[in-house]
């Protein structure tokens, strides 16, 4: 992935993760450029498929497209949801 495409998505982002909101300076742990499709299921490292991720976020997530909320038992769609 070419770094201005990197820096592109550090800027979108304002340092907060895009997924949860959470400001980057609050963590230690510094924050990843990941695909909201994965490469795996063809994902491409284009601005609208990466997201700036918190390390919880990033792992929470994984390669999934999707999740069922444990809550509601809704599918939620990663990307679609804020
Ligand atoms: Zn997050």
């Amino acid at each position: 992935m070419a770094e201005t495409t990197k820096e592109q998505v550090r800027q979108r982002a304002a340092g907060r993760c895009e997924y949860c909101r959470l400001p980057e300076a609050h963590v230690l742990t510094p924050f990843r450029i990941e695909h909201v499709v994965a490469k795996q299921h063809r994902g491409k490292a284009a601005l609208g498929n990466l997201a700036y991720a918190c390390l919880r976020c990033n792992l929470h997530k994984g390669p999934n497209l999707a999740g069922i909320d444990p809550l509601t038992k809704k599918r939620l769609f990663w990307g679609l949801c804020g």
